[in-house]
């Protein structure tokens, strides 16, 4: 049984989200706050091939949208701001969900426990390290995409008979529910508050989604 990192088993969204009111606010006196979010997306979007996902690659596109929807004027002032967000995020402490440690408990000595987490590789691990949870888990995948591919070559490396007996548990329909339904193993959607726009999919109907993580113990 498999779980996802980012807004699974600890917070993660919530402080892009408020990291991206601020910028919001600080590109105000050049772009209304729905155009900053529209280009800060499709900038995003366009990046993910060079950056990868995380909190640099944000950051880098912060950077980029602000020099374009301002024209070329916005002081250096106010990159050198962007840039102490981003550390920011890169430090903040680790907060788990509601929840978790329970979960996690519950599920201790009945299935083998993986983490399988999507980005930017150091970040990831100082993650994982600060959680506490290192020690329920028999092994960490830190993976740049969660893809068909990138499933298919985990769960070949579990001692499996089939790849039903793989269960992922996790909020993004796009990362944690297709393809790991694609790759034919099982999955549980718990859906986040927040959701990144680019991880936004139709969630195959016949998945689970529960509105807490603790019910998973009683979903199985
Ligand atoms: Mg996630």
């Amino acid at each position: 049984m498999a779980f996802d990192g980012d807004d699974t088993l600890w917070h993660s969204e919530t402080y892009f989200a408020l990291t991206q009111q601020r910028f919001t606010a600080l590109l105000s006196p050049w772009c209304d706050p729905g155009e900053t979010a529209d280009r800060l997306l499709t900038r995003e979007r366009d990046n993910l091939q060079s950056f990868g996902y995380g909190v640099k690659g944000f950051a880098l596109s912060m950077i980029e949208t602000a020099i374009e929807a301002s024209g070329g004027s916005i002081p250096s002032a106010a990159l050198g701001e962007i840039v102490d967000w981003a550390r920011q995020m890169m430090d903040h402490p680790v907060d788990l969900l509601d929840g978790v440690e329970e979960t996690l408990d519950g599920l201790q000595g009945r299935y083998p426990l993986l983490i399988i987490t999507k980005g930017d590789l150091f970040h990831q691990e100082s993650k994982v390290a600060a959680s506490g949870l290192v020690e329920r888990f028999e092994s960490v995948h830190i993976v740049s995409e969660k893809d068909p591919q990138t499933y298919g070559r985990i769960v070949a490396g579990l001692d499996l008979t089939s790849p039903d007996q793989f269960l992922m548990v996790g909020n993004s329909a796009r990362s944690d529910i297709e393809p790991v339904l694609a790759i034919g193993g099982q999955a549980v959607h718990v859906p986040h508050d927040i959701t990144w726009a680019l991880e936004h999919a139709k969630v195959t109907p016949e998945v689970p989604v529960l509105e807490h993580l603790t019910d998973l113990l009683q979903l199985l």
